[in-house]
Order: structure tokens, then sequence, then C-alpha cells
């Protein structure tokens, strides 16, 4: 990480003497809740170049870095491994019907073979009738998913919105 571009000032417009037009909203929002650092931030150069970096690791990168229950392979992942996983769908190879996972919304003739037939049929010059109808049938699924999350999405937001009228009309009393 390369070191932050400080301009001191002891005029207007400034938080621990750092002009605000070089920090960022959320940088200037962490000297205004952490007055305890006031002082050396003033004083010390090298102390505020690693709390700027303290910050930005908390700010951008610590959510990255924990630990979740991953629901799609009931292990612990990270949050981008989980991401990744929310795009694959239970599908079948299409030559030996083995179970594969295929990543939504990819129409790859790799997303539709497991990695022996992929092999066997994955290169060849004329595509098998079978990878067309499983990536045509596959397309519908994907819909299908993408439309029972969607429901569900709804559904939550209508369970979120019934929940606030109930406690609007509680507090009336
Ligand atoms: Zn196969």
């Amino acid at each position: 990480m390369k070191p932050f571009k400080i301009e001191r000032s002891r005029g207007k417009d400034t938080i621990c003497h750092i002009k605000y037009s070089c920090l960022k909203p959320y940088q200037i929002n962490f000297f205004k809740e952490n007055k305890l650092v006031k002082r050396n931030a003033i004083e010390d150069d090298r102390f505020l170049q690693i709390v700027l970096r303290i910050v930005e690791y908390e700010t951008h990168y610590k959510d990255h870095l924990k630990l979740y229950y991953n629901n799609y392979t009931k292990g612990v992942s990270s949050y981008d491994e989980i991401l990744e996983d929310a795009k694959m769908l239970d599908w079948k190879c299409c030559i030996c019907d083995c179970e594969i996972k295929s990543e939504i919304g990819n129409f790859e003739i790799v997303n539709f073979l497991c990695s022996d037939c992929f092999k066997a049929y994955g290169k060849q010059k004329m595509v098998d009738e079978r990878i067309l109808d499983s990536s045509v049938n596959f397309r519908y699924f994907c819909q299908r998913v993408l439309l029972k999350q969607q429901k569900g999405h709804m559904q939550y937001l209508k369970v979120f919105e019934t929940s606030k009228k109930i406690k609007k009309s509680k507090s009336l009393y």
C-alpha cells in the first residue's frame, strides 16, 4: 500500500491539522469518532500513516478475510468463495448423467459436461446434440431459479413491510 498523501493545514476545513480535501468521508468520520488519536495524528506523520492504513483495512478488507458458514458446501468459506458458490447450480452431465455443478448464466460447452466427458466431447468441431439440448434446458432452469429467488425476495420484503406497519400501529398506543 502506498503512503497516503496528506496535506497539513491549521486553517478551516481540517481535522487533526489535515485538510478535508485529501481525506475520504470514512477517514474524516474515523477522526471525528476517535478523538483519542488526535494529538498523535497531529504531531506524528508516521503514526498518521499507520492509523490510515488500519482504517483502510477495517473499511475495505476485513469482511473479505472473515470466514462464514457456507450453506452450499456445508463448510466454512471466505465471503468471495460463497459468492462464487452461489452462482453454481446442481445439474447433470448431458453425456453420462453424473451430477455436476453448472454456473448460472454460463452457456459454454464446459458448463454442461463432467470433466471426463469434456475431455472426450468438449473439443469436437460438431457440437453434440445432447450438449445443445442440455444448454436449452439449462436456460429455462436458470430462469425458473431466478424467478423463484425474486419471489422469495418479494416475500421477504412483504414480511419486512408488514412487521414495520405492526410496529408503527403498536407505537400509537
Ligand atoms: Zn459426463
